[in-house]
């Protein structure tokens, strides 16, 4: 115990932790975790705590997969890193053809960096560039929905909803339009399930027939808006807004940082759906949560806009010192095999059903004012008032207190506001699913 303790005082006395008020330390002390196995990640005092949230989802196959551990092994062995300009490795050569021959069709080259920001930063600047050379000089700006999350550089921050986390910042950042989000629970205009018409998407529509002409791409998380809370929207709004980039000729960009490799049930959340994006940013997931991992992939058109001879200034570029690390390549090969192996996204199609089901029954509780799930990922908004749908305000401090209570359950709870979520590892059994499930609902009805 008294060991824990000093690692804890040597960690305040010079870290400091993301999205971490540190003068909260005190008062919900940090966790000092020494291994995990599985779902589950293990203190020093015998205690665990399923990793109910996929350590900031990115953990699929579980902790310490003995294949994944084995083939990070195997590449340190060889070769543990090199620079990704003028050379190349296996590790990555692999990863590239196995990810493009599931990636939606079209997809076909890879640009590697280290983390989701980069990714959309990627996209973002090779998306720009792509008109200035091609020629269409006015196509400067981007759209992204509002409530929408795409990392913490400024570039993604700049695509991302204001307010959310970075208010602060807003000063600092490009200008760039919101088109309303489809949040059908607090629908922007007011409608509900039958009533919809897909107000959403005229909204969007609105702004792109009037700055088309400036607008280089769409940014869209596809199916989830997550940091924005958990926001499942309707697949008819992701092909639609697709159909709309098309219409009006903007690139369409879908993040999935946090939808990707089996989160939605499906490898990409865009394949629960027929679109052809022009870029895809991947990350979180791509190496099962082992190692530091940025993808961007994006189709033909776009590549052969930036090649021609150096001196014409059409490369691009752009690179971070880790691109393609080989050893997260290494582990992003071996997380495909398990997928394989395992046959991960059968096993949890069968869950599904039970997860979804179990999930309604959330609805009954007084302060659940909306459910929602898809694949291993579900949400449940709470409110005050469900008549109203009036929230809780942040004084009320629902968020840490149910954090608090959940680690009591042995159970990572930390909600995106009032919106309390699983983001399950893909290894998560049905016996385990039953009982995160049952105490997270005991957690809920503690502050009904
Ligand atoms: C987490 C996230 C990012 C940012 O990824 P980082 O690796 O944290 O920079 C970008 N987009 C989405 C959708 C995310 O969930």
């Amino acid at each position: 115990m008294n060991g824990v303790k000093s690692w804890i005082k040597r960690d305040l006395k010079n870290i400091w932790h993301p999205y971490t008020q540190m003068k909260d330390c005190g008062d919900t002390p940090l966790i000092l975790i020494e291994r995990a196995k599985g779902l589950k990640l293990y203190d020093n005092n015998g205690n665990f705590y399923y990793d109910t949230i996929s350590s900031w989802w990115c953990n699929v196959h579980g902790h310490c997969h003995p294949a994944i551990n084995r083939a990070i092994r195997r590449q340190l062995d060889s070769l543990e890193h090199v620079l990704f300009a003028g050379f190349t490795h296996k590790p990555a050569i692999l990863l590239a053809e196995r990810i493009t021959a599931i990636a939606p069709r079209g997809l076909t080259k890879v640009f590697f960096s280290d983390n989701g920001s980069t990714a959309v930063e990627t996209a973002l600047k090779m998306s720009f560039q792509y008109w200035q050379n091609t020629g269409k000089c006015g196509k400067k700006k981007f759209i992204s929905l509002d409530r929408g999350y795409h990392g913490d550089t400024i570039g993604a921050m700049s695509v991302s909803a204001v307010g959310l986390f970075n208010g602060i910042f807003k000063d600092m950042l490009f200008r760039s339009f919101k088109a309303p989000a489809p949040y059908c629970y607090r629908c922007p205009a007011g409608k509900t399930g039958k009533s919809c018409s897909f107000e959403c998407v005229s909204g969007l529509e609105v702004i792109l027939k009037k700055n088309a002409s400036e607008i280089a791409a769409l940014v869209l998380e596809p199916l989830v808006m997550a940091a924005g809370g958990m926001i499942i929207y309707p697949k008819d709004y992701l092909v639609r807004a697709a159909a709309l980039a098309k219409k009006y000729n903007v690139h369409l960009i879908v993040d999935e940082v946090a939808t990707g490799f089996g989160r939605t049930g499906k490898m990409f959340a865009c394949d629960h759906v027929d679109i052809r994006p022009d870029f895809m940013c991947l990350s979180k997931g791509i190496t099962a949560g082992y190692l530091p991992l940025g993808m961007t992939l994006t189709s033909d058109e776009i590549y052969d806009a930036f090649y021609d001879d150096a001196y014409k200034g059409k490369t691009f570029y752009h690179g971070h010192t880790y691109t393609a690390n080989p050893i997260s390549c290494a582990s992003a090969v071996a997380s495909l095999d398990v997928f394989q192996e395992e046959d991960t996204l059968r096993r949890v199609k069968g869950l599904i059903p039970f997860f979804s089901k179990r999930l309604e029954k959330f609805r009954e509780i007084p302060i659940v004012g909306d459910v929602r799930h898809i694949g291993m990922i579900g949400a449940i908004e709470l409110v005050k008032d469900k008549k109203t749908k009036e929230e809780f305000g942040i004084k009320e401090r629902i968020s840490p207190e149910i954090y608090k209570a959940g680690l009591k359950k042995s159970l990572i709870l930390r909600p995106l506001g009032n919106v309390v979520y699983l983001f399950l590892p893909l290894c998560v059994k049905e016996r385990e699913l039953e009982y995160i499930l049952d105490a997270t609902q005991d957690v809920i009805e503690k502050f009904t």
